[in-house]
């Protein structure tokens, strides 16, 4: 039974879950993020509540997180304040009419910050491919902010937290740089050029980041489940 102020929480939460973009065949299954078991304990919750406080101020060390070039994370942070010259921006400023406001990838919605970065099924799937060779499914929240807030908390076992945070950087920096390669340039690109260039950046900066434990860069581009640990 919900109280009348949950009705539109409950609405929102339903129309999430129906715009997800679903890339498992898997059963859905409930699951407690405040542990990495995915199981709920009284103890997690009061941990989790303290930490809700301080989430505001810590949220933007996720953003200057030092791990990739600081242009990435320029753009990163223009993307979670919704600053980006997309083409629904660009026709809010009179600059496109709304029929050219179509997102160049998927050529299905208008192209939104939130859109390209998180809720376009071409670029759902490859997020999604990423995920699954750390045998994970998430479903997108709908927004930037949100979206790197649950990757970040997604169960991914320390060592490895490094690598699965820098790939964030590398998807927003690939998918912003296909985005423009085929608006300026007319690139040809397909759904697998986009996931190889994203692994390629993966592996690039973490040989440059982690010499020691990416030994090579091109054993990482052909497997990279085989060296997602590194010390830090
Ligand atoms: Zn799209």
């Amino acid at each position: 039974m919900l109280f009348s102020w949950e009705f539109n929480m409950w609405d929102d939460f339903i129309r999430t879950l129906n715009e997800a973009a679903q890339g498992s065949k898997e059963v859905d299954v409930t699951r407690w993020v405040g542990e990495p078991s995915g199981v709920y304990t009284p103890s997690s919750f009061c941990s989790a509540s303290v930490l809700v406080e301080d989430e505001c101020d810590n949220f933007w060390s996720l953003v200057w997180a030092n791990l990739t070039p600081p242009k990435v994370e320029l753009l990163v942070w223009r993307a979670v304040l919704q600053r980006l010259p997309v083409r629904v921006e660009l026709e809010k400023r009179g600059c496109l009419n709304s029929e050219s406001c179509a997102c160049m990838l998927c050529l299905k919605e208008s192209e939104s910050v939130n859109h390209l970065f998180c809720r376009c099924e071409v670029v759902w799937r490859a997020w999604s491919r990423w995920c699954a060779i750390w045998n994970l499914h998430l479903v997108c929240p709908g927004d930037v902010r949100s979206f790197i807030s649950s990757w970040v908390g997604a169960p991914i076992s320390k060592s490895s937290k490094p690598v699965w945070k820098l790939a964030l950087f590398e998807f927003f920096g690939s998918i912003w740089l296909l985005r423009n390669e085929i608006i300026f340039n007319r690139s040809n690109w397909s759904e697998e050029k986009l996931f190889d260039s994203v692994v390629s950046r993966i592996g690039c900066w973490c040989k440059w980041k982690w010499p020691e434990e990416i030994v090579s860069f091109s054993d990482f581009c052909s497997n990279p489940s085989a060296m997602i640990s590194v010390r830090r």
